[in-house]
């Protein structure tokens, strides 16, 4: 593909300003001391394990972004927020005009693992509520976790809006106040109704987990990191 195809199809900007990018020599290929500057950008390049640095920061190819955001409180996944900044904020440029969009939503205080990707039909897949991709979250809850109040979110608690029960799919108390819980489904603040209908009270809220996924230890709240080579589960 030419240079200033794949800088545009990187969400680099116009067409006329990728070209631009170039001829103002802020492209290379590689990384590094050894990265080669590229001053055509009509230059034909494999695009199969491509790495750019643009603007001295590396840039890998990917023909869909899927990337992995280590979400922090005082954030809204709306792309129109109203009383807080979008997660939108903390990716860079290219990746907001790639389109990218949350996977599902966490609310404005709910902390963790968060991902987007301008992959509509992946979107589709993965919030539809055939899939039953298990989400991991950890509960702090206001008053101490009772065993017959783990027994209850196993066997189903029935919420404002539907009368068929729903249940957590693994549920265990960490210590006295701390729950995990295991979702299969996403529904309106389901975790908050859940605990609010076992007569406890969520105060702290963190997804740790989507799917197989976690958090990689050294991505900071706020942080973000591509996501290569994840196969979401299959639709039962
Ligand atoms: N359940 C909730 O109540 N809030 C979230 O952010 C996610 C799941």
């Amino acid at each position: 593909m030419k240079l200033s195809q794949i800088l545009f199809s990187q969400g680099f900007g116009t067409r006329r300003a990728c070209e631009g990018l170039v001829w103002n020599e802020l492209v290379r290929l590689g990384t590094g001391p050894d990265a080669r500057l590229l001053d055509d950008p009509h230059e034909d390049l494999p695009t199969e394990g491509l790495v750019l640095t643009v603007e001295g920061k590396p840039w890998p190819f990917h023909a869909k972004a899927l990337v992995l955001l280590h979400k922090p409180a005082g954030y809204e996944c709306s792309q129109k927020p109203k009383h807080h900044p979008s997660v939108m904020t903390l990716l860079p440029a290219p990746l907001r005009n790639r389109g990218v969009q949350p996977i599902g939503r966490l609310d404005e205080d709910t902390t963790g693992l968060l991902l987007l990707t301008e992959d509509g039909t992946l979107i589709h897949k993965l919030t539809s509520p055939k899939h039953h991709v298990p989400k991991v979250y950890e509960v702090r809850c206001k008053h101490p976790v009772e065993p017959a109040q783990v027994q209850r979110l196993l066997d189903g608690v029935v919420l404002d809006d539907d009368p068929a029960p729903v249940r957590a799919a693994a549920c265990e108390a960490v210590d006295t106040h701390h729950l995990r819980l295991t979702l299969t489904e996403g529904k309106y603040h389901q975790v908050k109704r859940m605990i609010a209908a076992i007569g406890n009270r969520c105060e702290g809220l963190h997804r740790s987990a989507f799917g197989h996924l976690t958090i990689p230890a050294a991505l900071a709240p706020g942080q973000w990191c591509w996501v290569d080579g994840w196969q979401p589960p299959a639709t039962p």
